[in-house]
């Protein structure tokens, strides 16, 4: 049964903190203000439940949190701090209560993905890019050259890829977990005009592949292709790439959206392993894997925080004297790069071990 969020914020206000061990942020701070409880308990205190002088101060405590889905897990109700927190972002934003950090945010975004755009038209040929056709690539503003590989290996397993045209560089998953909510939905109305002429679209994001699936139509978005994330896609042709030598060990990394909001665990390492690539497992995994700190906008409201969180999850590469990680997720990938540890793109491992196989 899902709960409503009012619902949600009562069962959470007077929980004994049972999802406290699993949340990255209060891990990370060690302070109570960030729990999950807290968090959502403050929500419900600004909602005007009890007496509180409303600041940007209480507020802060919203902004902490990456959305990673980790006390959902652990939650014997499956409430969703991860989600039901961007409502509490969008609440503060009207009331004057934002957080500083992202008072310029939706300008920061627009500027961010018309870069990444410009990027992937410069870098891509430009027969590639179309109105129409079965399958769109959208690479993500953290990685707009990730377009030039994901076509190469597509073309080598012959599945049909193109670039749309009017690409838009981000799906505007920032915006709105930043907590401004019109300006993701006119990014969304953007977007989905750019797609409709596909039939599905592959988004390398995961975070703004879940913001697709699921936030553009409970936005009033409706949106024509049907999403997928691109490991999704190529493991559809996973017969035909070839069996790979021994490539070594790495640690994959499940980013958090990929994993725990739309359940792909399994096809990325299935995809590792045809290659070659031995694969392991951090200590947790899957749906129970650790953040990498790059979610719900952390690193421009606590970039300490979503720094150490990062560390953290590198730590145990290090241990493990392995000094390789793969993840799904270009925003984790960047957030993991570390000296003495090399962090790899699965699609860029992929189309590595198919051009020299
Ligand atoms: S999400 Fe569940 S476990 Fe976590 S504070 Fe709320 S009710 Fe408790
Ligand atoms: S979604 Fe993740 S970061 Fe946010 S409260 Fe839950 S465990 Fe903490």
């Amino acid at each position: 049964m899902t709960l409503d969020l009012d619902t949600s914020l009562t069962y959470c206000t007077y929980c004994p903190k049972l999802c406290r061990h699993v949340c990255p942020v209060s891990s990370a701070e060690g302070r109570e203000t960030v729990t999950p409880q807290t968090k959502m308990a403050t929500m419900r205190l600004l909602r005007g439940r009890t007496a509180i002088e409303a600041t940007v101060e209480v507020a802060a405590s919203l902004y902490a949190c990456t959305g990673c889905g980790a006390c959902t897990e652990a939650c014997h109700h499956d409430i969703t701090p991860g989600r039901h927190l961007f409502t509490g972002r969008a609440e503060a934003e009207r009331a004057g209560l934002g957080a500083p950090a992202l008072a310029t945010l939706p300008e920061r975004v627009r500027a961010k993905a018309q870069r990444a755009a410009l990027t992937t038209r410069e870098l891509v040929a430009p027969q590639r890019f179309t109105a129409a056709g079965e399958t769109a690539y959208l690479p993500g503003c953290d990685d707009p050259a990730g377009a030039v590989t994901a076509l190469a290996l597509a073309d080598r397993l012959g599945l049909p890829l193109d670039v749309p045209e009017g690409t838009p560089g981000c799906a505007g998953y920032p915006l709105l977990a930043g907590g401004f909510d019109d300006a993701f939905r006119l990014h969304a109305e953007t977007v989905a005009r750019s797609l409709a002429g596909f039939r599905r679209v592959a988004v390398a994001c995961p975070s703004c592949a879940w913001a697709m699936k699921v936030e553009y139509p409970a936005h009033g978005v409706p949106l024509a292709p049907e999403v997928v994330h691109p490991t999704e896609l190529f493991a559809e042709a996973l017969q035909k790439i070839p069996v790979g030598e021994a490539r070594g060990e790495a640690f994959y990394h499940d980013p958090c959206y990929l994993a725990r909001w739309l359940g792909v665990t399994e096809e990325p390492r299935q995809l590792l392993q045809r290659v070659g690539v031995s694969v392991r497992e951090f200590s947790r995994s899957r749906a129970e894997g650790v953040c990498c700190g790059g979610g719900g906008v952390l690193p421009l409201t606590a970039p300490a925080t979503a720094d150490a969180i990062a560390a953290w999850r590198l730590d145990e590469v290090r241990e493990a004297g392995v000094g390789s990680v793969i993840t799904a997720c270009p925003t984790c990938r960047r957030r993991l790069e570390s000296d003495g540890v090399a962090s790899r793109s699965l699609i860029d491992v992929l189309e590595e071990a198919t051009r020299t196989a």
